[in-house]
């Protein structure tokens, strides 16, 4: 199900950042974070009353002149309208109403977009201050006092935000479909790999009438099986502006990620890896999805017969936090090696879904142990009594140990490695659990 999308907008220091650390304040992630994908995090799921909703920064304005807030201002609501299913707009009560305010509030109800006002930094508590009472001249309706460094007022903004939540609107596929989103930079072809399955097989082009946001989501049933492409790309409605955004299209990314059981991560072969390619595999990785990395446009590139190899292994060493993720290289243009781009999506399907008996994992950890001697620090020596499965999509495996800091990384990338190329888990993320036992 895809979540729905809360967006920030406001000025800069009128406490926006201040808002979305405390509304994600109690985010539980089951996958461990990424190193230098979480650092500049702009998404974030949040939970109220057993709701989830992606709470969304729409961040990055420098506060420069007047002229160069505003414009950038403008192009983060526009943001925000674009993509989000409500928007809150924070202003500040210090300040009082500006004129970029009121410019802003202005584009916000014109969109016809749900608007909740948080009137921040209203720090005492009980009536607030008369200025707040000012904020009723941007015409948008409720206001609803805050003070985010204090979390005052964060439940009432939250129910409203509830209030406005659209219902799902995704359209239910059954389980013999895979879902897979198709996600990588602006111009890597993602569109062009979708346009050109849909023109060669049995297609059903799903539009969802009267949603908020404009997924197309395409079906490709072939001899590997049966698949939902999920929309990545804005097929038809391509927003040429905004897709040129990274915040933009990091965000499409992410809302697919959430929704596919497999993510093929599109690299444009001609411009070799970024770090945008880095940061949005980094959420496929962080939601534990099964994943490919695809290598596009190899019909353009001057190859010879090491090149692949030569490319393959720069990858690896790009994407060293996903080795587990098998690379195919592929042209969209073509069709080449697209048979072998659906045999990997369903290897890493199976890796992420497969469940392993706790007998199977305890000969393999005897194994394991009896082959390399677990560490050991000032005289003890790590002890791991068993291991099981707790679940699946991706794989977690809890381990029950003496001593958890003794359960030094190497050892655990050890052990994990070991499942790995036991149990055939490719191109899945799978994650420990470890818990101390006397
Ligand atoms: P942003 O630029 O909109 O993301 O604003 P920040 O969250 O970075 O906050 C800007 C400044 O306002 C910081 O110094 C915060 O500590 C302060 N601030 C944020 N929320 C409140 C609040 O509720 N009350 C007060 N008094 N200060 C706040
Ligand atoms: P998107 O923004 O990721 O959806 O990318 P598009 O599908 O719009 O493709 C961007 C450009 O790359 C277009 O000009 C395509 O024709 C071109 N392109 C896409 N796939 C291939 C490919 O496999 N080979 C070559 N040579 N060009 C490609």
């Amino acid at each position: 199900m895809a979540k729905p999308i809360v967006a920030v907008v406001g000025r800069p220091n009128v406490g926006k950042s201040t808002l979305f650390n405390k509304l994600i304040g109690q985010r539980l992630s089951i996958v461990e974070d990424t190193p230098g994908v979480t650092r500049d995090r702009i998404f974030a799921d949040c939970e109220w009353l057993g709701h989830t909703f992606l709470l969304v920064d729409t961040g990055g304005i420098e506060p420069k002149s007047d002229d160069v807030i505003l414009a950038q201002m403008r192009r983060q609501a526009e943001l925000a309208i674009q993509s989000a299913d409500v928007i809150i707009l924070v202003v500040d009560v210090r300040e009082g109403m500006t004129a970029t305010d009121k410019d802003v509030a202005s584009m916000l109800r014109k969109s016809g977009k749900p608007i909740v006002v948080a009137v921040n930094k209203c720090d005492s508590i009980g009536e607030p201050p008369a200025e707040f009472y000012e904020f009723y001249n941007l015409g948008l309706g409720d206001l609803y006092p805050l003070s985010a460094a204090h979390g005052h007022g964060t439940g009432d903004i939250l129910d409203a935000v509830l209030e406005h939540l659209p219902e799902n609107e995704d359209p239910d596929y059954s389980e013999e479909y895979t879902k897979v989103a198709v996600i990588g930079k602006p111009n890597a072809g993602k569109s062009s790999l979708i346009n050109r399955l849909a023109g060669e097989e049995r297609v059903i082009v799903s539009d969802i009438a009267g949603t908020t946001r404009d997924a197309i989501d395409t079906i490709v049933e072939n001899e590997f099986g049966k698949y939902v492409f999920i929309d990545t790309a804005g097929i038809r409605r391509k927003s040429k502006v905004l897709e040129k955004i990274e915040h933009y299209s990091v965000l499409r990314a992410y809302m697919a990620v959430d929704r596919a059981d497999v993510c093929v991560i599109m690299i444009d072969a001609l411009e070799g890896f970024t770090e945008q390619d880095s940061k949005i595999a980094g959420y496929a990785h962080e939601a534990g999805k099964a994943c490919v990395i695809a290598v596009n446009k190899w019909d353009a590139v001057e190859k010879d017969d090491k090149t692949m190899m030569e490319m393959r292994k720069k990858l690896e060493k790009d994407f060293s936090f996903m080795s587990y993720a098998p690379i195919v290289f592929i042209s969209a243009l073509t069709g080449q090696r697209l048979n072998r781009m659906f045999e990997t999506i369903n290897e890493v399907k199976q890796s992420n879904e497969m469940r392993i008996t706790t007998g199977r994992l305890n000969d393999l950890l005897g194994y394991c142990t009896a082959r390399v001697q677990p560490p050991s620090d000032k005289g003890k020596r790590l002890k791991i009594y068993y291991m099981t499965q707790a679940s699946n999509k991706p794989p977690v495996f809890v381990c029950f140990v003496n001593q958890a800091e003794l359960f030094h990384f190497s050892y655990q990338r050890y052990i994990e490695n070991q499942i790995r190329e036991t149990f055939g888990l490719t191109g899945t993320p799978i994650k420990f659990i470890i818990k101390e036992r006397d």
